[in-house]
């Protein structure tokens, strides 16, 4: 008895390597701080060991009990810090995989659960600019483009201090939705939504690039992934004035279609800010230039509270003036603003929309996300719905507050109205119209003036 209970342990282990894990492929993506190497693995669990070795740098994967079976893609020419992706079989079972690298860096590794058309995969993301050799010291993101003797506190005093600064222009996030790994709904024709959002981001910015007092910022610029908190830090590292983030929608029903423009729900923006005072001890971040960390928690909850207000309110302004740019170009599927918790739509103090641009679940709309024109069609009405916006609230400081605007009068028009509308004083618009009373006429057209003016 006692001799096969021994020889059934020892088999037992050759048991589980015959049952051993797949690699079906594997893939990079570069991203602007890391690239990313994926595993396609067959299990749920991976037994691997990770390290490094010197001259040349290399990081080395050795997995137990696994066998190579797809394909592995070459990274990128220009990928910064990946130079080649090696593998070989091992004794018993084993597999060693080798990324060449340019330079010793940090590393993470973790697992992914299976997703859309992914199954379980195991993730190597090598950090840029992380090298070992450098005694690299972590930076913190919000003081990038400051000397770095001044902490970030005395830079937020400087910067709420007046100061005669020229006029700056209206810096507009643009967000191509997913990428990289995630690449979003899919239509029935094998468009992946993070391609043709992609498309149609690339040329907003490239009109927004024209446009006088307005620059584009875009979140992701390749095919890579950033995590939504990268995304929207990104937005606020780079002081945007309004974040855009470009979608399309997917829906069972092949039938559904039409464009809808989401902002942030009231229950989102509640557990945000739930979020934003759990961290503000560690956290240097603004909220409409007022730094969090310094204050109490009733004071601190009023502050975030005052600007989620006043950004919601924005965002809501700004949604309505993309829909109704957006209304001409083909049905809406959503006549009103729509609010949700997207993540994505989370600064309390950057203006913030999520445009579901058409259904690619829905044949003809997918042929239309495809096409080049259609593509510019939506860029141009975003654009236009962006100018709309700012010719009504352009930040003070900015060039755009300081165009010239016009308003045409149309019927129930009030002079009081339109000063609320475009947040200057009625005296300003009498005095820049030589009005003496409140009579206005029907097609009169008033000049608006400046923010600063009033
Ligand atoms: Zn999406």
């Amino acid at each position: 008895m006692k001799k096969i209970s021994l020889i059934f342990l020892l088999t037992l282990p050759w048991a589980c390597s015959a049952a051993g894990i797949q690699i079906n492929g594997v893939r990079t993506w570069q991203a602007p701080d890391n690239t990313r190497v994926v595993f396609d693995i067959s299990s749920k669990s991976a037994d691997y060991k990770l390290f490094r070795l010197a001259n040349p740098p290399r990081l080395v994967i050795d997995f137990k009990n696994t066998r190579l079976t797809g394909k592995v893609l070459k990274p990128a020419d220009s990928d910064v810090i990946l130079k080649n992706i090696r593998s070989a079989a091992r004794p018993n079972n084993g597999l060693r995989v080798v990324l060449d690298l340019h330079d010793q860096t940090k590393f993470k590794s973790f697992l992914l659960k299976p997703y859309k058309q992914y199954g379980h995969r195991l993730v190597v993301d090598l950090l840029h600019g992380e090298s070992l050799q450098t005694n690299h010291q972590m930076v913190p993101k919000v003081a990038k483009n400051r000397p770095l003797n001044t902490t970030p506190k005395q830079a937020v005093k400087a910067r709420s201090q007046p100061r005669v600064a020229k006029a700056r222009d209206l810096v507009i996030a643009i967000d191509a939705g997913h990428g990289g790994e995630d690449p979003g709904a899919h239509g029935p024709g094998g468009t992946n939504e993070k391609d043709v959002v992609f498309a149609i981001a690339k040329k907003l910015a490239a009109l927004i690039e024209k446009e006088k007092g307005m620059r584009p910022l875009m979140i992701r610029d390749g095919d890579y992934y950033l995590s939504l908190r990268q995304r929207t830090q990104k937005a606020r590292d780079n002081r945007a004035d309004m974040f855009i983030s470009i979608h399309a929608d997917a829906f069972r029903d092949k039938r559904v279609y039409g464009t809808s423009v989401y902002i942030l729900s009231e229950n989102g923006a509640t557990s945000e800010a739930a979020r934003w005072l759990a961290e503000k001890e560690n956290a240097s971040d603004l909220i409409g230039g007022v730094s969090l960390d310094d204050k109490d928690n009733m004071l601190a909850r009023v502050l975030l509270d005052l600007s989620q207000t006043a950004t919601k309110q924005a965002s809501y302004e700004a949604g309505r003036e993309l829909l109704q740019e957006l209304r001409p170009l083909g049905k809406l599927h959503k006549k009103e603003v729509q609010q949700a918790a997207f993540a994505v739509l989370k600064s309390p103090d950057i203006p913030s929309v999520l445009v579901e641009t058409a259904f690619i679940s829905n044949p003809s709309e997918e042929k239309k996300l495809r096409s080049n024109k259609h593509q510019t069609v939506l860029a141009r009405a975003l654009l236009k719905g962006v100018r709309e916006y700012f010719i009504k609230n352009a930040p003070p400081g900015t060039l755009y507050a300081m165009k010239s605007r016009e308003h045409v009068i149309s019927s129930g028009d009030t002079l009081s109205e339109i000063a609320q509308r475009y947040h200057v004083s009625i005296a300003s618009i009498r005095s820049e119209n030589k009005l003496s009373g409140d009579n206005v006429r029907v097609g009169q057209v008033l000049k608006i003036p400046a923010f600063g003016d009033s």
